[in-house]
């Protein structure tokens, strides 16, 4: 019998943050390139990376009906999809392909609701495998919002700096995850909810332009503010450009891209940005760093994100330099439609009464679906192809594709916390 290669060693490698990492380097299983930062495989890590893809597959396979297939492109896939979706129907339309340390999932649905059902059993499917696979190492599928469909995420918190890691939030008594553009609906009690509504009234706050200053001038706890983003977006008919202001309590942030689809949702809007200086006098007149919603131009497209919803007695622009409004109150001085548009950040509240904190989260993978992925596919992966055919009964059509990866070599590094 010739032996495996595996140099178990007591020793970390040294600078390497990475658990999973440093997990597999003292079971030997696997060297680390700093360097390069490639993970270098050796049998025992290359023998368990192999298993994880099999047993992946097999599940996916088996509970969410994923063809394997060895085709190494997605050009590749739709082709083998064309050709037998006239006789193999909803069989030919779900693939699995092993490419290098990732397995790619493609397919094409008749329309949203497919889809959206599709990528659950795919998401469902995996996790029953991971749970055994990662065996108590926490993780979860994590949505955010894309401009023209869902996608989601396989995050399991991790050390800063790890191979695949990105910034995001967790809610440490429950163990929810938040992305900056995740959908996030819950938002804290209204700071002055039970008081009786004040008057609407102007003070003087020069030099107050931002919330910093304001609070600071009028003792306010930020709470209390109502934030003003000013945007333009351009029509997908009409020529010109649409003014859009945007209100959110001080204490939050927009998330463009939240907003960019709330936008393209409610009126076809694409192309969201900042106004400009001298788009912010045309649009909406001399109210730099003094914005408020209360007298807006009607033309102006007014959207409030859900932590404005009930604003009471708060302290917002007046629209003209050098004043804001206090005793502002939602519903009786002004109104705007109501939008989950906030990033959630460090601190934010959390539906189970705990609060987000940042961290650090390993991204193993994606599934996604919309009608336009060529948007925010990368070139090499482009496919944007509706699947088509005809037959007797008439045309089918399957025009929303869900594409996605899972990296096993993120998954093994997980594993490697358990060796
Ligand atoms: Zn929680």
């Amino acid at each position: 019998m010739r032996p495996f290669i595996k140099p178990a060693t007591a020793n970390a490698p040294a600078k390497v943050k990475d658990g999973g990492v440093i997990s597999l380097v003292k079971a030997g299983d696997a060297a680390y390139n700093a360097k390069s930062g490639e993970l270098l495989l050796l049998p025992g890590g290359a023998l368990s990376l192999r298993q994880i893809k099999e047993r992946l597959s097999v599940r996916l396979f088996e509970e969410a009906g994923l063809q394997p297939v060895n085709c190494g492109s997605d050009e590749a896939i739709f082709s083998l999809a064309e050709r037998y979706v006239r006789d193999w129907g909803d069989s030919a339309l779900s693939y699995l392909d092993e490419r290098g340390r990732d397995i790619r999932l493609l397919g094409w649905s008749k329309d949203v609701a497919a889809a959206e059902q599709k990528t659950d059993e795919i998401m469902k499917a995996a996790s029953d495998e991971l749970e055994q696979i990662c065996a108590g190492t926490p993780f979860s599928f994590v949505e955010e919002t894309i401009p023209d469909g869902r996608s989601f995420s396989l995050l399991f918190p991790c050390e800063q700096g790890a191979i695949g890691a990105r910034p995001g939030f967790l809610c440490r008594s429950c163990g929810k995850i938040l992305l900056a553009d995740s959908p996030f609906e819950f938002r804290s009690p209204q700071p002055g909810e039970n008081e009786p509504e004040e008057e609407l009234k102007e003070v003087a706050t020069p030099g107050a332009n931002t919330i910093a200053e304001l609070c600071s001038q009028l003792n306010l706890d930020v709470k209390r503010t109502l934030k003003a983003m000013l945007y333009v977006a351009a029509s997908e008919k009409a020529d010109g450009l649409s003014p859009v202001a945007s209100f959110i309590r001080g204490d939050y942030n927009i998330s463009l891209s939240k907003l960019s689809c709330w936008l393209r949702n409610e009126y076809g809007l694409l192309g969201l940005r900042s106004a400009e200086k001298q788009e912010l006098q045309s649009f909406f007149g001399e109210v730099a760093g003094y914005c408020g919603p209360v007298g807006m131009p009607e033309n102006v497209i007014l959207v409030c994100d859900s932590s404005v919803l009930g604003a009471r007695n708060t302290v917002a622009g007046a629209n003209h330099p050098g004043y804001h409004c206090t005793g502002c109150c939602y519903g009786r001085d002004f109104a705007g439609k109501i939008a989950d548009i906030a990033q959630p950040g460090e601190g934010s509240p959390c539906a189970c009464g705990g609060s987000f904190e940042a961290t650090a989260l390993r991204d193993a993978g994606v599934i996604q679906f919309g009608h336009d992925c060529k948007n925010d596919a990368p070139a090499s992966e482009k496919v944007d192809k509706k699947l088509s055919y005809r037959d007797r009964e008439g045309s089918h059509e399957y025009p929303v594709i869900w594409r996605g990866a899972l990296s096993a070599e993120r998954i093994l590094l997980e594993t490697g916390r358990l060796r």
